[in-house]
C-alpha cells in the first residue's frame, strides 16, 4: 500500500455511502489512499465500491441497516474479515424529518432517532472495542446546522442532529485518553437528490437563486466539499481536534438575517 494520501493506511468505514454526501466521502477518502468501506441499506451501494475498485482502490460494501444492532455487529465483523478493523467511521446515514408536533406518532418519532441519533452510537460501539486495542482512531459524524438553527417544518430534525453534536462532544471525552479522536460536521445547503428535488417541486422557479443569494459565498454546497472536511478531520493531520463542530454551509450561519438598518 502507497504511503502517499493524508488517510494512506486507514480503514475507513462510511455508512450512508451509496449516494450523495456518504459516497462523495467514500471517493475522498479512497483518493487519499485509504481502505474504504461502504456501509448502506440500499443495494446501490455495490456500484460505488466497484466504481472505486476500478481505479484500484481497495473498496467493499456491506449492506446493513445502521439501526438494527445485530446488523450494525454483523456488519463491523465483516468489514474486519475483508479489509481489516476499521480506524475511521464516519457516521452519516441519516433523513430529513417533517413531521407535525401534534399528529406524529411514537413509532415515527423513534424512526428518526433510530437513524439519527442511535445508529451514530451503534456503530461506535462496534468500532470502538478494536480502535481502543490500537490506541488510535477516529469517528466523524455528520450533522447539520438544523443542530443549532432549524426552520418550521422540520420537526425533530433538529433535535436529533443536536443530540447527534452532543453525542460527538460526550464521545470525544470518554475516549481522548485512549487515543481516539469524535468531531461532527454541520453541512449546510448541499446540492445532492433530495435538495434538487425540493427545488424541482418548489413552486417559486426563483427558489434555486433565493437559497444561493442567502450564503455569503453565493452559492450552496458540493458533497465534495463536505467530503474533505471530513476526510481531513478524519486524518492525521487533524491531530488536536476533538469534541467539535465544523460548519460547512457557505457562510450562511454566519450572517444575521435582517437587513442592516441604514
Ligand atoms: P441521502 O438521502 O442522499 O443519502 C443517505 C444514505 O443513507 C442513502 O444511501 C440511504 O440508503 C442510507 N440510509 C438510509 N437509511 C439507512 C439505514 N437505516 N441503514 C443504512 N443506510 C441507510 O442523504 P444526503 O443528503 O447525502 O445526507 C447525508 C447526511 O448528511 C445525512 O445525515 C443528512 O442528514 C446530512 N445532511 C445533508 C444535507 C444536505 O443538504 N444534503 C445538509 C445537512 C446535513
Amino acid at each position: 500500500m502507497t504511503t502517499d494520501g493524508r488517510l494512506a493506511g486507514e480503514v475507513v468505514l462510511v455508512t450512508g455511502a451509496a449516494r450523495g454526501i456518504g459516497a462523495a466521502i467514500a471517493t475522498v477518502a479512497a483518493r487519499e489512499n485509504a481502505a474504504v468501506a461502504i456501509l448502506d441499506i440500499d443495494p446501490a451501494g455495490q456500484a460505488v465500491a466497484d466504481t472505486l475498485s476500478a481505479t484500484g482502490a481497495r473498496a467493499v460494501f456491506v449492506r446493513a441497516d445502521v439501526t438494527d444492532p445485530r446488523e450494525v455487529e454483523a456488519a463491523v465483523l465483516a468489514v474486519s474479515e475483508r479489509i481489516c478493523a476499521p480506524t475511521v467511521l464516519v457516521n452519516n446515514a441519516g433523513r430529513n424529518s417533517y413531521a407535525d408536533p401534534v399528529a406524529m406518532t411514537v413509532p415515527e418519532w423513534d424512526a428518526v432517532f433510530a437513524l439519527d441519533l442511535k445508529s451514530a452510537w451503534l456503530l461506535s460501539r462496534a468500532v470502538l472495542p478494536e480502535m481502543m486495542k490500537a490506541s488510535r482512531g477516529a469517528i466523524v459524524n455528520i450533522a447539520s446546522i438544523h443542530a443549532e438553527q432549524t426552520s418550521a417544518g422540520y420537526f425533530p430534525y433538529g433535535a436529533a442532529k443536536a443530540g447527534l453534536v452532543g453525542l460527538s462532544r460526550s464521545l470525544a471525552l470518554e475516549v481522548a485518553p485512549r487515543g481516539i479522536r469524535v468531531n461532527s460536521v454541520s453541512p449546510g445547503w448541499i446540492r445532492t437528490r433530495l435538495v434538487d428535488e425540493w427545488l424541482a417541486d418548489n413552486p417559486d422557479p426563483a427558489m434555486a437563486h433565493t437559497v444561493a443569494d442567502a450564503h455569503p459565498l453565493g452559492r450552496i454546497g458540493t458533497p465534495e466539499e463536505v467530503a474533505e472536511v471530513v476526510c481531513f478531520l478524519a486524518s492525521p493531520a487533524a491531530s488536536f481536534v476533538t469534541g467539535a463542530d465544523w460548519r460547512v454551509d457557505g457562510g450562511l450561519t454566519a450572517r444575521y438575517a435582517v437587513p442592516p438598518v441604514s
